[in-house]
């Protein structure tokens, strides 16, 4: 069984704004099932999607096991008004609506809350993250009420100290983690915080001709410095390749992925396994 723990539907693995575009109006129900059918061909029988604001993975929720693939989705992102992930999601700016966007995900069959932390990586340059962070007691708060809902909580972070206040939040899943330190692997492997660290996000890239291969380099070196502490440590980690992202093909870039743990000597069978187990809606 081949699982992809991050991926997205949605997207074509070329251009982000164009591949959410093309369901603007309508969900391009021909791009699923050909995103479907890929993953299948390359024997991936579970997806937990990103989510996304035009009801694409929604959709695809309803078809997937016409693919034998268990799907997830959290429905869209929810996100604090001016953090990542607008295009992928919606925007709340008080608790209130908050609430309101995890009842809404919910009744439209969502599996678990999806939220960001944090912003991408700058590949331009190393070491910076984009858009602004959550502070503790707030990301507490929503992981709070999601769980309340019966809902594990998906938090997209990047830069250490986002990493760390994700986990003491009570994340259930850290995904990217990109520029991880030690402090926030010890508190992650404390909080029992799954790590997705999607390395081929930044590995794929290089030789892309699309930045620095030697800034990229040192990234994905340190990336994979922190995944073998991260497994020295015990903290769990999944398999998930960011599906659908820049150079990161569906069912392929999956597959991409479990190279880069087989490499490390890291069998994620086990945090796959774990995580497909948690995000199931109770
Ligand atoms: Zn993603």
């Amino acid at each position: 069984m081949i699982y992809e723990c991050h991926g997205h539907i949605i997207l074509d693995s070329v251009a982000y704004s164009q591949a959410v575009a093309r369901h603007k109006n309508n969900v391009d129900e021909a791009f699923v099932r050909k995103n479907l059918q890929t993953n299948a061909n390359y024997g991936i029988s579970y997806y937990r999607d990103g989510g996304d604001k035009h009801g694409v993975s929604v959709y695809a929720k309803t078809i997937a096991n016409e693919y034998g693939i268990d799907y997830i989705t959290p429905a869209y992102i929810i996100l604090k008004k001016g953090h990542y992930g607008i295009m992928f999601g919606r925007a709340f700016e008080d608790i209130s609506e908050y609430r309101n966007l995890v009842s809404e995900a919910k009744s439209l069959g969502a599996d678990f809350v999806k939220t960001t932390a944090s912003g991408l990586l700058d590949f331009s340059k190393g070491g910076y993250v984009t858009h602004p962070s959550l502070a503790l007691e707030e990301l507490r708060e929503m992981v709070t009420i999601a769980h309340g809902e019966g809902l594990a909580v998906m938090i997209h972070a990047n830069g250490a100290d986002n990493i760390k206040r994700a986990a003491e939040a009570g994340a259930d899943s850290i995904e990217h983690g990109y520029y991880m330190d030690i402090t926030a692997l010890q508190i992650m492997a404390d909080t029992k915080a799954i790590w997705i660290p999607t390395c081929v996000t930044s590995s794929n890239l290089l030789g892309s001709g699309l930045y620095d291969d030697s800034v990229l380099a040192a990234i994905v070196m340190n990336h994979k410095s922190a995944i073998l502490e991260a497994s020295r440590i015990g903290v769990t980690i999944a398999c998930g390749s960011d599906a659908g992202a820049s150079c990161v093909s569906q069912g392929s870039g999956t597959l991409d992925e479990m190279e880069i743990f087989h490499s490390l000597g890291i069998d994620p069978t086990l945090g796959n396994m774990e995580l497909s187990d948690r995000f199931r809606r109770s």
